[in-house]
């Protein structure tokens, strides 16, 4: 089977566009999304206008705050903490990559983890280890919704992460965690990837090397989620090599239409829920 992340992504979509509208003909405020974009990196301008079109469709508020890439970091802190303070602004998130003279760390921590759609913020990441309420970060909350819709009880399931970072390796091995499955995280230091990729019953790719993984390092009827996104020539593939996979697997996610529209819809619910008020 192959997931259809753009169908499930489309799903979420309604639903949130079904409450923002309730609340609104409740009279109330809608959720405000505040993105800071620095500097004119192409792969970020897309992406910051996808996701205010995306929050605009929903009804949710959205504003992008623009500065040149020599803006202080000073500056930048500043205007994080108006919009801390603003009633108006449910959730705020800053694009990365950030210039080398804008520290990520502290920008990350000056994010009210009230606000913080992107659950980067320590408090957020810390909540989230502990098995806490926290706010999670996009792109792993979107590969478990994917991998919900497979399997509803993933209870002693082997997990296998490929990849360690922090805005997805890590966060998807919590949250496969609390599901109560076995987990396993290999890393460019792991000496036998294929071996460890090959106990999966749930593979989740997060590497950032085109067709790393073959069909031999996969586990028959296993759930194989690719969030790599690489460019081949002027194509985009995954980093699982899709086509000798995806017949043997139980599900896998195409690259593009798999994990990308989820962390867009991912990014609209954390905003939602922060409007609510966790
Ligand atoms: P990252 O920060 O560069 O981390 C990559 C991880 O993969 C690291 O832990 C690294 O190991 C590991 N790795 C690299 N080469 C390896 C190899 N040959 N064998 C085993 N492990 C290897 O990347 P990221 O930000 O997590 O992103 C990963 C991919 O997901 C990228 O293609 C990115 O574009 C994509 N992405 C997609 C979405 C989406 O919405 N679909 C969102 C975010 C990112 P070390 O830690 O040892 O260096």
């Amino acid at each position: 089977m192959i997931i259809d992340g753009k169908k499930e992504s489309e799903l979420i979509r309604q639903e949130i566009k079904k409450e923002i509208d309730a609340i609104k003909s409740s009279n109330k405020k809608v959720p405000g999304l505040s993105v800071i974009l620095i500097g004119n990196y192409p792969p970020s301008e897309i992406y910051v206008r996808n996701k205010q079109k995306s929050s605009i469709e929903v009804g949710i508020n959205s504003e992008i705050i623009k500065y040149p890439k020599d803006v202080t970091e000073n500056e930048v802190l500043k205007k994080i903490q108006d919009l801390n303070d603003n009633e108006n602004v449910s959730g705020i998130l800053v694009q990365l990559p950030l210039p080398e003279h804008i520290s990520k760390k502290k920008i990350i921590n000056m994010i009210n983890p009230l606000k913080d759609v992107d659950g980067f913020n320590p408090i957020n990441v810390g909540n989230l280890a502990s098995g806490y309420k926290a706010i999670v970060p996009c792109t792993p909350l979107g590969c478990l919704l994917l991998i919900k819709k497979i399997e509803k009880n993933l209870t002693g399931k082997h997990a296998v992460i490929v990849g360690r970072s922090n805005l997805n390796g890590k966060p998807m091995a919590q949250l496969l965690l609390k599901e109560n499955c076995t987990v396993t995280i290999v890393h460019s230091k792991t000496k036998d990837l294929k071996a460890e990729c090959q106990k999966a019953d749930i593979l989740v790719a997060a590497v950032g090397v085109a067709k790393l993984i073959k069909a031999d390092w996969i586990k028959k009827q296993s759930i194989v989620i690719d969030v790599g996104i690489n460019k081949v020539g002027d194509k985009i593939v995954g980093d699982v090599n899709f086509d000798e996979v995806k017949d043997k697997v139980k599900a896998i996610t195409p690259v593009p239409g798999g994990v990308g529209p989820m962390t867009i819809a991912c990014l609209l619910k954390n905003t939602l829920e922060c409007f609510k008020g966790r």
